[in-house]
């Protein structure tokens, strides 16, 4: 079978934002409040977020996972900015080239 091609890279939406454009509309939005509460209870509202996202997972409910998608993203970039973490730097520092360990796109690490 051949391989499936490679998508062309997406086009920005209309509205689009990056990830550092993201982390800075929640921080503009809620920081002083997520500030107030402090790291580990912003931890805590993300976890369990990230088990709505399960829940949502396990119903194969689209919707409902795209709605706890975006509160799983605004809760992660939440800590990150408490946290005094830049997310779409870290994330490309460690996922820019493709997989960490191998250096590859796709990944060619063995199963
Ligand atoms: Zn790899």
């Amino acid at each position: 079978m051949a391989a499936p091609k490679a998508r062309p890279p997406r086009r920005r939406a209309r509205g689009a934002v990056t990830i550092a454009e993201f982390q800075d509309l929640i921080r503009r939005t809620y920081h002083a409040r997520d500030l107030r509460r402090g790291l580990d209870r912003n931890y805590l509202w993300f976890t369990e977020e990230v088990g709505e996202l399960a829940e949502a997972v396990r119903k194969r409910d689209r919707a409902e996972i795209a709605a706890e998608v975006a509160d799983v993203l605004a809760w992660l970039v939440t800590i990150s900015s408490i946290a005094g973490v830049d997310v779409e730097e870290a994330a490309l520092a460690k996922y820019g080239r493709g997989c960490p360990r191998c250096r590859s796109i796709p990944c060619a690490c063995p199963p």
